[in-house]
């Protein structure tokens, strides 16, 4: 059996190598480092593939999340609500910009925010909403946008973990997550669906004069050369990083299917086990993976233990050569950074409780049948003996 990885980026690379090395090679020798061509079209193909008007490619997500609530004009004492089961680069920029933060539970199924926690949360004081597409599975967009509306909000999707997936709506139009709310933000880092070889991001709209705000933004706010009408930032995708997303871009759907792939049969191994709990949330929310559109793109794929010892799982898988994490450990509103006494315990019902059960498993384009097999039998032995 090969060396089981939670991500195996050197597998996938080998598929792509001559395409990789020649156009990195041509970035160096074309010396066009910062936005150049590569940069361009990189963006220019990203718009086409997501079917959204602008793509602003940036230095990663966090800066995007960042310079989109900037672009919105988002100002001090505005409130911002997302969740509390997320990585924390969400609720760090809003905290960094002197944004209110307003943590909310999320459901259980799809590990998604809360709608009802969400129309709670909401005070005159609400500017816009973050949800975060978790783990590769969209959020419940169609009432985030219809509350939004309802409050004057705005909506700001954290499509880090999400990009290629496909949004349904209850009308029955396909949307890629990033292209629905006002604006996006994701992430290139390497481990992502779709991942380059250090640091990248992007901003994705449909507004041309919030794109237009954005641009400046992310060069220092400036719209003409060296006339700086806004506070910016200097956040830029490297046309090095470009060359290698180009390069991936095309198998993007692909690398989807397989980790699709993998999770269905994760999924079929574990049927049964009463004390594990499968992903579902899928396009039908039923238990079955569905075969024929991107609704989940599994960045993670993430179970929930019950009634056993989920650390001594992670243990035991360590022990036997699987890499596993637990995302996430700890839920935002405890964190030393973001705690605050306007939280109520009695809110994170959820959240406190999937800190305690969830583990996630080796995801990537790489897995092979022999590995899974190995990966399901030996959590299976674990949970059933405990
Ligand atoms: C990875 C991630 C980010 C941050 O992306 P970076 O490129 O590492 O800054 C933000 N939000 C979520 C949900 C993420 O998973």
């Amino acid at each position: 059996m090969r060396k089981i990885q939670m991500v195996d980026l050197k597998g996938q690379y080998q598929h792509i190598k001559e395409q990789v090395d020649r156009s990195v090679q041509e970035v160096i020798e074309s010396t066009a480092y910062i936005n150049g061509p590569e940069v361009h079209q990189f963006q220019k193909e990203l718009e086409e593939y997501l079917g959204v008007k602008h793509v602003i490619p940036c230095a990663n997500g966090t800066d995007a999340l960042q310079v989109a609530m900037m672009g919105l004009g988002l100002k001090p004492g505005d409130e911002v609500i997302t969740a509390d089961f997320t990585f924390a680069a969400t609720v760090e920029v809003i905290a960094l910009l002197g944004l209110t933060p307003v943590l909310v539970d999320v459901d259980p199924i799809s590990f998604n925010i809360d709608i009802e926690a969400v129309e709670k949360a909401i005070t005159p004081k609400s500017k816009a909403i973050v949800p975060v597409h978790l783990f590769g599975l969209a959020a419940q967009m169609d009432e985030l946008m219809a509350l939004a509306e309802k409050h004057n909000l705005y909506v700001i999707e954290d499509n880090a973990q999400g990009i290629g997936a496909t949004y349904t709506s209850k009308d029955g139009t396909k949307t890629k997550t990033g292209a629905i709310g006002h604006v996006a933000s994701t992430s290139f880092f390497p481990s992502k669906n779709l991942g380059c070889y250090g640091d990248g991001g992007a901003i994705f709209t449909n507004d041309d004069e919030l794109a237009h705000t954005i641009r400046g933004i992310v060069n220092h706010g400036m719209y003409e050369r060296y006339h700086h009408d806004v506070v910016g930032v200097n956040s830029r995708l490297d046309s090095i990083q470009a060359a290698v997303l180009r390069a991936k871009l095309p198998h993007l759907n692909n690398y989807n299917a397989a980790r699709r792939n993998a999770a269905r049969k994760y999924t079929a191994a574990f049927a049964g086990i009463e004390n594990i709990i499968t992903p579902t949330g899928f396009c039908d929310a039923g238990n079955s993976i569905c075969d024929v559109c991107d609704c989940h793109v599994f960045h993670q794929y993430t179970l929930r233990i019950l009634d056993a010892d989920r650390d001594g799982l992670v243990k035991h898988l360590n022990e036997k050569g699987i890499p596993c994490g637990v995302y996430y450990p700890i839920p935002l509103h405890l964190q030393k950074a973001y705690r605050d006494d306007r939280y109520d315990e009695a809110n994170f019902s959820v959240t406190n409780r999937l800190v305690k059960e969830v583990i996630s498993l080796p995801m990537h384009t790489e897995l092979d049948d022999v590995q899974i097999d190995f990966i399901t039998k030996t959590v299976i032995d674990f949970v059933t003996k405990a």
